[in-house]
């Protein structure tokens, strides 16, 4: 990581993944190309934020064809580091976000965003950038992220970005890709978070309605929550507006999804971010 640090120059930009790129992560290159005079990228399956070993090892990989959709978007430097450069030892520091990494993924995945924290504060001490981006799909990911950084005092913009939405509405994943005949029934979650979102449109501010209009759409037995949050925080809001996040969770066959709208409302007025739908469908089903 040092060594390619070294080769970059001016305003460095970084987009941290876990690779099989899809235009969920294209977006936030093509963003930091435009933003920072140069961009990197990692492509680093961490281990530490799987509790589940089969989602590990079943989690899809195609390095050749990430290395060239990220070169294509105007990605400078894609790091692949190895477990042994990432962590020479295993690691005995382990970065906790309190509270924010510790409620709804926190209680579903045990470990998983002191994971997503412990490796991301690597990438930040090792690669140094000035700009650092992800996702508003990962909300409660994107808060960790923003706190640990103010907490721990990295000189690093953090940048969150548009969801980004396959023409039917469900939200990009590279694991969409094992879905398989489930995906019919996974739309059932973007469906009712859109409802949900139609819902505010029209006035409800009410969480337990706005929840409820995501449970509703979820087949029994499929939802793990639904939680009206304030984006910060991710404390439970009980009114949306500020600016507070509506954030569900559902398991499909093999695959757990994560999916939001983000429900902001200010002096200007309201409004419910559902994301950005693409035109065509993803190319993570390009090979298939
Ligand atoms: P991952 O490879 O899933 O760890 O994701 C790497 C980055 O891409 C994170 O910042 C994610 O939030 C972001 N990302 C993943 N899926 C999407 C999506 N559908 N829209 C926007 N960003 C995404």
């Amino acid at each position: 990581m040092a060594e390619a640090r070294a080769r970059a120059a001016g305003v460095v930009g970084l987009v941290p993944t876990m690779g099989f790129l899809h235009e969920g992560h294209l977006s936030l290159m093509e963003r930091s190309a435009t933003e920072c005079d140069q961009t990197m990228a990692t492509l680093y399956v961490n281990p530490l934020q799987f509790d589940d070993p089969a989602d590990l090892a079943r989690y899809p990989a195609d390095h050749d064809r990430d290395l060239a959709l990220a070169e294509a978007c105007g990605v400078d430097l894609m790091v692949v580091p190895g477990a042994e450069e990432m962590f020479p030892n295993p690691p005995l520091t382990w970065v906790t976000v309190e509270g924010i990494g510790e409620r709804l993924e926190g209680e579903y995945r045990p470990g998983h965003m002191t994971g997503v924290a412990t490796v991301v504060t690597r990438l930040l001490a090792g690669l140094q950038p000035h700009r650092a981006y992800f996702g508003r799909k990962d909300a409660q990911q994107l808060a960790v992220i923003t706190r640990l950084v103010q907490d721990l005092g990295f000189p690093v913009d953090v940048v969150g970005c548009p969801l980004v939405r396959e023409v039917d509405g469900l939200a990009l994943s590279s694991r969409n890709v094992l879905l398989g005949e489930c995906r019919a029934e996974a739309l059932a979650l973007s469906r009712g978070l859109m409802r949900a979102a139609d819902r505010f449109d029209q006035g409800e501010r009410s969480a337990t309605v706005l929840e409820a209009a995501v449970r509703d759409a979820v087949p029994d037995g499929a939802m793990d929550y639904a939680r009206l949050c304030e984006v910060s925080t991710m404390t439970r809001a009980t009114v949306a507006g500020g600016e507070t996040v509506l954030v569900a969770a559902a398991r499909f066959g093999p695959v757990r999804i994560i999916d939001n709208v983000f429900l902001v409302a200010d002096h200007h007025g309201a409004s419910a971010d559902r994301g950005i739908r693409l035109g065509r469908p993803s190319l993570i089903y390009g090979s298939e």
